[in-house]
This record gives C-alpha cells, sequence and structure tokens, in this order.
C-alpha cells in the first residue's frame, strides 16, 4: 500500500538571529491509510515540529515530506489539525464556529448544515448547535472542535494532545469516541500525546522518539488483539501492562541517557 504521508530523511533546523537548532534529525517515516499512529517521547523531543512538518505547516530543512507520494509545499484542507486548545470563537455559537473552517475555504455548501448536525450527533453532542462556547463543558468544546476540524474532510487528522486538558474520566470517554469515530469514518490519525497508555490504547503503533536532536527511537507495533478493542477495554486487557511496560522502560533509558548527556 503507499503511505498517505512519508517522512524521508526529514531534519528540520529552527533558525533564529543568534543560533540554529536542530530539531528532528534524520526521520523516516510511513503513516498508511487508515493507522492511527502515536508519537512520545520526552518534552521537547520534537513531536509537535513533526506534526507540523506533516500539517505541510513548517517545511523540512532537508528530506523530503510526502502526501500520495507528491512533495508537500504546505498546509492542505486534506490534512486537519487539532490541537490541546479547541480555540473555539466566544462570540460564535456552536455552530458558527463548527462551519468556520468552511466558511474561510469558501466551501460552505448547503448540505453543509446538514453534516454538521449529523458530526455533531455523532460526537453526542445533539442540540447544541445554537449555544455558545462557555456553555459548554471543556469535553465537550473539544468535541465541537473535533467535528470542525472533520467538517473540512480531512482525510489525514493530526492531533497535539487533544485530551491532555481534560479530567480523566471524559478524557477516557472521548478517547473512545475519537477513535470509534475516526475507525468509522476510515481516517488516518497522528495523535500526539505524553500519555504512553493513552498512545498504547488507541494506536496501531506508538513512536518513541528520542531528544537532541529529535529522532526515532523505537517502534512498537500494538499486537492484533489489543489493537482491535476500544481504548477503555484495550487498557484493561491481558497483555497491556506488559506492552506499557516496555514503551515505559524505553522512555525511561532515553530520558536517563539524556540526563547523563553533557
Ligand atoms: P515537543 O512537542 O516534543 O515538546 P517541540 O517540537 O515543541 O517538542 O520542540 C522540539 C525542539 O525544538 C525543542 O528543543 C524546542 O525548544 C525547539 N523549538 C520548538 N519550536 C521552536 C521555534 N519556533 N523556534 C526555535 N526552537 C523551537
Ligand atoms: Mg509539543
Amino acid at each position: 500500500m503507499r503511505p498517505v504521508l512519508e517522512l524521508k530523511h526529514v531534519s528540520h533546523v529552527y533558525v533564529s538571529e543568534k543560533e540554529a537548532s536542530l530539531a528532528i534529525e534524520s526521520v523516516d517515516l510511513k503513516v498508511q491509510p487508515g493507522e492511527f499512529i502515536s508519537l512520545v517521547g520526552p518534552s521537547g523531543c520534537g513531536k509537535t515540529t513533526l506534526l507540523s512538518l506533516l500539517a505541510g505547516l513548517l517545511l523540512p530543512t532537508e528530506g523530503e515530506m510526502l502526501f500520495h507520494g507528491k512533495q508537500v509545499k504546505g498546509p492542505s484542507t486534506k490534512v486537519g489539525y487539532m490541537l490541546q486548545q479547541d480555540y473555539l470563537f466566544p462570540w460564535r455559537t456552536i455552530r458558527e464556529n463548527a462551519l468556520l473552517g468552511l466558511e474561510v475555504s469558501k466551501q460552505l455548501t448547503d448540505n453543509a448544515g446538514e453534516r454538521m448536525e449529523q458530526l455533531l450527533a455523532d460526537m453526542g453532542l445533539d442540540g447544541v448547535a445554537d449555544r455558545y462556547p462557555h456553555e459548554l463543558s471543556g469535553g465537550m468544546r473539544q468535541r465541537v472542535a473535533l467535528v470542525r476540524t472533520l467538517m473540512a474532510s480531512p482525510e489525514v487528522l493530526l492531533l497535539d494532545e487533544p485530551f491532555s486538558a481534560l479530567d480523566m474520566h471524559i478524557k477516557l470517554q472521548l478517547e473512545d469516541l475519537v477513535q470509534l469515530t475516526l475507525t468509522r469514518l476510515g481516517k488516518t490519525a497522528v495523535l500526539v500525546t505524553h500519555d504512553l497508555a493513552e498512545a498504547a490504547a488507541m494506536s496501531d503503533r506508538v513512536i518513541l522518539l528520542g531528544s537532541r536532536p529529535g529522532r526515532i527511537r523505537q517502534i512498537f507495533d500494538i499486537p492484533p488483539d489489543i489493537r482491535e478493542l476500544p481504548p477503555t477495554a484495550a487498557r484493561r486487557s491481558a497483555g497491556f501492562q506488559d506492552l506499557f511496560d516496555s514503551i515505559w522502560s524505553e522512555l525511561e533509558a532515553e530520558e536517563g541517557e539524556e540526563a547523563d548527556s553533557p
């Protein structure tokens, strides 16, 4: 199968007036259609940088970033980006927020309203379209943000710590809901998270990054019996603790080496 996204020997250097710093070095990564992958690793290892490269918001300093085999030259509506903060506009209703992307890109068609209502219903948000963001809980707002991202019909969703500001039980519910929705819609997803259990429970593959410079340290293929379960059930399944421990110990080793280096 041809990958949806492919990074080929990608390095990224941030350049400021004073210095240049190598954030990502020589990363090779293929993301297959319909795959759900997570990026984990110590703070500052380049997870957000990698996601921005996949989004076309940053261009590689070296190497190539491909979308369906074609070189990426900038952001595309085919690749949706969702952040930890929901960035809903407080003065717009949920409906107006959810349709914002289409409005800006002048793709607002007659059936968009219907599609939005359906997506809101899928997300358990019936009847909120005329409310304002401050009337909703954090978990509801994140679901609206996901609806807004999905309204642009992206093939790929890039999610940067979308659940990390939420209470544990809301976060668990959202993990199930998001995984179910993305699978049903056949979306490809790349999730950045600092929560190793979340990564292991939601993904087909977990990519552990190492620091200074950011690079791929290890890739964990999640066993099929865990992969097939919804995240909350995966967390309770027989092999989950061992899987978690193996990712955890590799992350600890990475952090140890980081602390030892000058
Ligand atoms: P993570 O998301 O894993 O915490 P980031 O991708 O945000 O890591 O950052 C990776 C490295 O690049 C860090 O050392 C960070 O300080 C640096 N960095 C990130 N953004 C910028 C920027 N805009 N300018 C300069 N350096 C940056
Ligand atoms: Mg980050």
